[in-house]
């Protein structure tokens, strides 16, 4: 669903991402992570175009993003493109940037209803099983600061998934959260990964990305240090960077 191949992106001067290839295929579950500041989020942003690149290739369902100039000044060439990959690969963040005025039924209905152009009804009947699903049917009528953290980022993922959407992806969708709320979060995103959804997740949680991983992928300063299996990468892993950096998030 997801390929990127030699990625480059800098802020100015400030090299970030520094020539990265990752891919997921449909029902893959891939995880990033790495110190602070190694560019896992910048990553994400790229993927779904929220940031612009400077070399390399994304392409979306094999289909590669279509771009206009080079170096820093190259874009999107492809408006209706964008759009439909942004669709497609819908962002749950950290803070979950809900909208505080309107209740969790109509955050969940909001994009649908105005992006996708969904029947009202329709939606309102997508929004509530979403809900449903993700445990919080009986606050469709709460506002977001009527919720738990937890709550709330449960939201969050009902309305990424409203989109139906051919993928996901989380930047640390758990770590604004007490350790007691991070669980129902993380209970949720494994029943996504059990149902085969295709997800990229930045997270700092390493049990939670040893649990639904099929990939995790070790970035180290805008380079993949080491990547492969949970089980190679936590169980025996090479480098000695990712060594260190395992024994300091215990
Ligand atoms: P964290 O674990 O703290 O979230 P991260 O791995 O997600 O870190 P990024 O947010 O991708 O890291 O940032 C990578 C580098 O890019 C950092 O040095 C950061 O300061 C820089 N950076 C990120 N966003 C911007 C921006 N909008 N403008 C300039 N520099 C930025
Ligand atoms: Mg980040």
């Amino acid at each position: 669903v997801i390929e990127i191949r030699n990625l480059h992106k800098a802020y100015g001067s400030l090299e970030v991402i520094k020539g990265v290839d990752i891919t997921a295929h449909k029902g893959d579950v891939v995880s990033l992570i790495g110190s602070s500041g190694s560019g896992k989020s910048t990553l994400l942003r790229c993927c779904n175009l929220l940031e612009d690149s400077q070399q390399g290739e994304i392409l979306f369902k094999g289909e590669p993003v279509h771009w206009k100039g080079t170096g820093h000044n190259r874009r999107p060439a492809d408006a209706k493109q964008v759009l439909r990959i942004r669709t497609n690969l819908s962002m749950v963040f950290q803070q979950f940037n809900l909208w505080a005025h309107m209740t969790i039924l109509q955050n969940v209905m909001e994009a649908p209803v105005t992006v996708l152009g969904r029947d009202r009804a329709e939606a309102e009947q997508a929004a509530r099983s979403y809900l449903d699903k993700v445990g919080i049917g009986d606050k469709c009528d709460a506002y977001p600061a009527q919720l738990s953290g937890g709550q709330q980022q449960r939201a969050a993922i009902a309305r990424a998934l409203c989109m139906e959407p051919e993928a996901l992806l989380f930047d640390e969708p758990t770590s604004a959260l007490d350790p007691e709320l991070e669980q129902e979060v993380v209970r949720v995103i494994q029943s996504l990964a059990q149902e085969g959804r295709t997800m990229l997740i930045v997270t700092h949680d390493m049990k939670m990305a040893s649990d639904v991983s099929d990939h995790v992928v070790f970035l180290h300063k805008g380079l993949i240090e080491e990547q492969g299996t949970p089980e190679t990468l936590f169980g025996a892993p090479k480098s000695e960077r990712l060594q260190g950096f395992l024994k300091s998030t215990v």
